[in-house]
């Protein structure tokens, strides 16, 4: 069934009339940076859209990622993690300056790569970062599966083997790597944890499979199927609290094209729509969030996924 296009127009109520749920940010505990929409692959189902060709989302700068940490600082919050996703990130011409700087400012950095390609350009200079760094820098790759064939389906040929040569070397090399898997044809995801352990294990790639950080495995979700809004009602009828979603403890910076400076969404999910948007500062990031789009019954409160943990 397609979504019903009157559901998810109203901010404050859903198609049937009700108060729709919203959540309030408690604690910033993770404060995302989306680096850019482009990536080298064009994958079938990435819902940021990301590709060679995509520039919705410009690059963000050093000094855009420094704005922001001082914000944190200047607002006396105790934010120690951050996260930079894309696109690819390693596409983004600053990105090692910028982890450079987050890290020496203390922040815990997790990077999410596809590794083909981009990650071997930079691999003196992360070699050094690591060195000095090594407690505050994870890096966590997309592995859409444990088969070639379906991770190809997926992200093109000649794409798996350039991934798991780069994670293996992450590995080898003394990084604290992570895989992000999808459980795509899995019954259900315990067997999806379970191939994938037996394809990493079988490369010498050990992982701390209990740290859902580094090794999570996303469940499918179908974003064109008709999903329920969320109501505030909905908290108690499904024995959830707000504060286990996302954007109870989540931010992230965007860079919408055109625009001279960055901008505070509540979550990864949602990069381009502008009704969510909170503004230009962390300062604006205290607004409430309301659960006006899809994702955010199919992902969070029905599905339960969220980046990090
Ligand atoms: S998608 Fe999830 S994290 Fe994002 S705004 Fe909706 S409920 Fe919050």
């Amino acid at each position: 069934l397609l979504l019903d296009p009157q559901k998810f127009r109203d901010t404050y109520l859903t198609a049937k009339g009700e108060k729709r749920a919203y959540v309030d940010l408690n604690e910033l505990k993770t404060l995302w940076f989306l680096t850019g929409s482009r990536c080298n692959l064009q994958c079938e189902h990435c819902y940021i859209e990301s590709s060679p060709k995509n520039d919705r989302l410009d690059y963000i700068t050093v000094e855009d990622v420094k704005r922001h940490l001082d914000e944190i600082q200047e607002l006396g919050w105790e934010t120690k993690h951050l996260g930079f996703t894309g696109g690819e990130p390693f596409l983004n011409p600053q990105m090692v300056d910028i982890l450079e700087h987050a890290l020496w400012r203390g922040f815990h950095c997790l990077v999410l790569s596809n590794a083909y390609r981009m990650i071997n350009r930079h691999k003196d200079r992360l070699l050094l970062l690591n060195e000095k760094y090594h407690n505050q820098l994870c890096l966590r790759i997309s592995l859409d599966h444990y088969t070639e064939e379906y991770h190809e389906k997926e992200r093109g040929p000649g794409t798996f083997k350039k991934a798991l040569e780069n994670i293996k070397w992450l590995h080898d090399m003394g990084f604290q790597v992570g895989i992000a898997g999808r459980s795509l044809n899995d019954k259900d995801q315990e067997t999806a944890h379970a191939r994938y352990q037996e394809l990493l294990q079988a490369e010498g790639i050990s992982l701390p499979w209990d740290n859902p950080d580094l090794f999570v495995v996303f469940p499918e979700m179908d974003t064109n199927k008709d999903v329920p809004e969320i109501t505030e009602a909905c908290w108690g009828i499904l024995n959830k609290s707000p504060d286990d979603v996302m954007c109870a403890s989540q931010r992230m910076i965007v860079k919408h094209k055109g625009q001279d400076t960055t901008t505070v969404m509540p979550c990864t999910l949602i990069a381009y729509d502008k009704a969510f948007a909170q503004g230009k500062s962390l300062r604006d990031a205290k607004q409430p969030v309301y659960l006006n789009h899809p994702f955010c019954a199919q992902f969070c409160v029905l599905g339960g996924a969220s980046c990090s943990s």
